[in-house]
């Protein structure tokens, strides 16, 4: 059986571009492959590193949301990064094998340095070893696992590129040890904010988050970016445009092909086409609000599901260290 490895940042709640964009999938894979989901605190903290509350709560959340869209535990291992040290050995190890100029160069470190820019200006914080370092830490959460497929969004891709020159300059320097994983993305690989931003972010302010309020969602969705040149409720639009017609084709509104035809003829409101929107996303959220619901009322079962998944992720990056030292030649004193 292949070995599913992928995970995610406790750094606020589950969002829709992490459903539709890579969270969705991995429900459907646990059924298929061995599933280890990693709940990344060591590396939300590479740039969260002064608000450990955001960050433990957070593990708390996500575990519940993960659980609330159907991860199953008696399939996925759900697990704290942080409580798997060898995570924390393989990624000196291969902090060798990385120069500088590489990371700096990587496509999606650059972007989410250039936002931070953008967010907290020029004199916000500065760029720390730990953060410039964090894919180095992704191959090692990869590798610890021996992860054949890595289900992400398209923003994960250059780090994964990284990660397997990692494994390639390992195994060649080593030996044949490591795996060299492949990306596994969903049909719809990067999400948009609702604000029209390329992406969903929890960092960017624009995401519609599967424990939202109903009002919430409805004051987001009310919120949506249309086209601007859409003035008066008979004016013809560009609905390719438009996030509302965006979120329709996301949902699967079977009433796509009406809603885009009505938009460009000038025969459909912005207002209507939002409310019709507000009750598909509504009726998607019921179930997932329910299980959140439960879950939060029963923090002993969530704690159980943690300690299990840990405990089994550990025995597997065990085995893999053992490798990785004799490859390396410190293993000492057998
Ligand atoms: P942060 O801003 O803290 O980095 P994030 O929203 O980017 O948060 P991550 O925890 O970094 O979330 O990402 C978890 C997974 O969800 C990754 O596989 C990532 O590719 C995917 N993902 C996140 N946002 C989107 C999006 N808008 N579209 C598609 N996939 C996404
Ligand atoms: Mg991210």
């Amino acid at each position: 059986m292949k070995t599913i490895l992928t995970g995610i940042r406790p750094t606020g709640h589950l969002h829709l571009g992490h459903y539709f964009g890579a969270v969705g999938n991995w429900a459907k894979l646990q059924n298929e492959y061995e599933t280890f989901i990693e709940i990344a605190d060591v590396q939300a903290l590479t740039d969260n590193f002064n608000d450990p509350d955001k960050v433990r709560k957070s593990v708390n959340n996500l575990t519940i949301d993960l659980l609330s869209i159907g991860i199953d535990p008696n399939k996925a291992h759900i697990f704290i990064q942080s409580l798997i040290p060898e995570i924390a050995e393989l990624t000196v190890f291969y902090s060798n094998l990385v120069t500088i100029s590489r990371l700096e160069r990587n496509p999606t470190v650059k972007t989410e340095i250039k936002q931070k820019k953008e967010l907290f200006g020029e004199q916000g914080e500065s760029i720390t070893y730990g953060f410039l370092g964090y894919p180095v830490s992704q191959a090692a959460d990869i590798t610890a696992f021996k992860g054949n497929l890595v289900p992400v969004g398209d923003d994960q891709l250059p780090l994964l590129e990284q990660c397997r020159e990692i494994v390639r300059k390992f195994n060649s320097i080593y030996g044949e040890t490591l795996l060299e994983p492949e990306a596994y993305l969903s049909k719809f690989p990067r999400i948009k904010g609702i604000d029209g931003n390329e992406k969903m972010g929890k960092s960017l302010g624009n995401a519609i988050y599967l424990a939202d309020s109903d009002e919430e969602v409805k004051n987001k969705v009310m919120s949506m970016v249309t086209d601007p040149e859409k003035i008066k409720v008979d004016d013809k639009a560009n609905p390719n445009i438009c996030m509302v017609y965006y979120y329709h084709k996301l949902i699967g509104n079977e009433n796509l092909h009406n809603i885009c035809e009505e938009c460009k003829k000038g025969q459909r409101g912005c207002v209507a086409c939002k409310k019709e929107l507000l009750e598909k996303l509504l009726e998607f959220l019921k179930p997932v609000h329910e299980k959140q619901e439960y879950y939060s009322k029963h923090p002993e079962e969530v704690e159980k599901i943690l300690k299990d998944g840990t405990s089994i992720a550990r025995e597997k990056a065990k085995e893999t260290m053992k490798e990785v030292k004799k490859a390396m030649k410190i293993d000492y004193f057998k």
